[in-house]
């Protein structure tokens, strides 16, 4: 594909590109028509390791950036993304699938992280607690913590990135970047407009791309790589935290959820259809927050179902880039038929399929275009309620009582989004308390914003991203004595 910001398609290190004679690389392929975008420089341990000495020599810990000078870089990469969001948006657009609105407006949120950053990074400035007996007082540091790795998926190619490197650069932390082999494009040309306006020192961002076990491991070996900050699934959010066990080093991780999305009787049906439908949806059902599984209570379920079914049937799936599409394509195979399975177990173990296609009579193959769906009179044993389908695929549980549908929404594994729809306030402060979910969406279907510490509890991650919390990843507090 042709773009200004894509000219080289290669690794950066040090405030380099650095792939010119690169002689293996791999493909980006549009997801909606199978087309070969680019093809990428793949890269390996030994470019990793150049990377983190890169990245090591832009370290500056006796004499750490002042917050104003990392106020600047912060502000910088936001503008930088702001005067190219159409351009990245539409390279975004093109190598995920997602409506290119929805793209551009990644853009937007992805640069919001870096406003934020930049507007309190005061917060990160020393601090003098008085302590008895008298006489004795101590100044907080916040220290960059070192050389940060930062891996991410390809669902928000170039918002996760943000939630991270903001966070680093408020820190005052270089960091490796790893994104995910079907979304490299995004990052690369990120990269190009940060680099073209030259607002970050030399080495402070490094972008690797290529099989993710080399890239991997040096960043878990390699002892000046001090913390990594990962966001994808469990299983391998489990394997950095056995890889760096070694080395003790500070995780942020961000990993897979099972979000339970509750409409109560008393909840305004119409709102929360709406708020359902933009959660849902969003990505083409392919976000970690988007709902997985939706409780509602029986006295509203067949009115509920029936106004649904109309909405998801009105939706329009299609390429990204055509105007009027709501959901573009998965992003590969493998996804289609995790989403095809899911659908199908959940016919077979007694639901009823409302809007959409019945899976059996998609085609195998050659096609990531799967219609929204809609399975009523879903059972709690479905694979469907028990892990992330990542897809457009809604199946309705019916509940009783309050104490039912917190059971079944808690029972589960991971802790990160969930949604409850009740006007009754004395219910909310009841159950939300009690819903063990790092989210709670109360009336909204609304998920992570830049002012929000957003993360999970039990298997769905360690640490924040966004809000203050946020801010203060990338630092250790470091105590001295005031007359230091
Ligand atoms: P998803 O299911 O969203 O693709 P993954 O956890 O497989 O989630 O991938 C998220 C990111 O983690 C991607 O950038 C991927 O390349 C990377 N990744 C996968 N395996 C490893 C590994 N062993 N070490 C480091 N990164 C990995």
């Amino acid at each position: 594909m042709e773009s200004p910001l894509l000219e080289r398609t290669e690794g950066y290190i040090g405030g380099n590109w650095v792939g010119a004679n690169a002689s293996e690389t791999f493909p980006v392929v549009n997801p909606a028509t199978g087309e070969e975008l680019a093809r990428v420089q793949t890269m390996g341990a030994t470019e990793t390791r150049e990377a983190v000495a890169a990245a090591s020599k832009a370290l500056r810990l006796s004499e750490p950036a002042t917050l104003a000078e990392r106020r600047g870089w912060l502000e910088g990469v936001r503008d930088a993304l702001k005067a190219e969001k159409d351009e990245i948006g539409r390279i975004l657009c093109l190598e995920h699938g997602k409506p290119l609105k929805e793209a551009v407006g990644e853009v937007d949120y992805a640069a919001g992280f870096f406003d934020y950053c930049a507007r309190y990074i005061d917060h990160l400035d020393s601090h003098t607690i008085p302590e008895t007996p008298k006489d004795c007082a101590w100044t907080v540091h916040y220290r960059p913590i070192g050389v940060a790795g930062l891996i991410t998926p390809w669902n928000f190619p170039i918002g996760m990135i943000a939630k991270k490197l903001s966070a680093a650069l408020a820190g005052g932390c270089p960091s490796v970047i790893k994104p995910a082999e079907d979304t490299p494009l995004t990052m690369i040309a990120a990269f190009r407009a940060i680099h073209d306006r030259n607002v970050l020192p030399a080495g402070m961002i490094n972008l690797v791309m290529g099989p993710p076990k080399p890239i991997g491991d040096v960043l878990c070996e390699h002892p000046e790589v001090t913390m990594l900050s990962f966001t994808g699934s469990t299983p391998v959010g489990q394997h950095l935290v056995r890889e760096t066990a070694g080395r003790v080093k500070k995780l942020s991780l961000e990993l897979g959820g099972n979000a339970p999305f509750i409409i109560f009787d008393d909840a305004d049906v119409d709102d929360a259809i709406t708020q359902l439908i933009g959660n849902k949806f969003r990505g083409g059902g392919q976000t970690c927050v988007c709902a997985n599984r939706v409780y509602v209570q029986s006295g509203i379920f067949e009115t509920f179902a029936d106004k649904l079914a109309e909405r998801v049937e009105a939706l329009k799936v299609g390429d990204g880039m055509e105007e009027g599409t709501d959901i573009g394509p998965l992003i590969n195979q493998a996804g289609f038929d995790k989403v095809r399975r899911h659908v199908q177990d959940a016919l077979a173990k007694g639901g009823t399929l409302k809007a959409g296609a019945h899976p059996d009579t998609l085609p195998e193959s050659g096609s990531l275009f799967y219609p929204p769906t809609l399975v009523t009179g879903v059972q709690s044993e479905a694979a469907c309620c028990q892990e992330e389908t990542f897809g457009p695929f809604i199946p309705m549980v019916s509940f009783d009582s309050e104490d039912e549908v917190l059971a079944a929404a808690n029972n589960t594994d991971y802790g990160l989004a969930s949604y409850l729809f009740t006007q009754d306030e004395t219910r909310a402060q009841r159950m939300i308390p009690a819903m063990r979910f790092g989210h709670v969406g109360w009336n909204t279907g609304t998920g992570p914003t830049p002012e929000a510490p957003f993360g999970g509890m039990k298997l769905s991650g360690i640490g924040r991203e966004g809000g203050l919390e946020g801010l203060f990843e990338f630092v250790e507090p470091q105590t001295v004595p005031r007359s230091y």
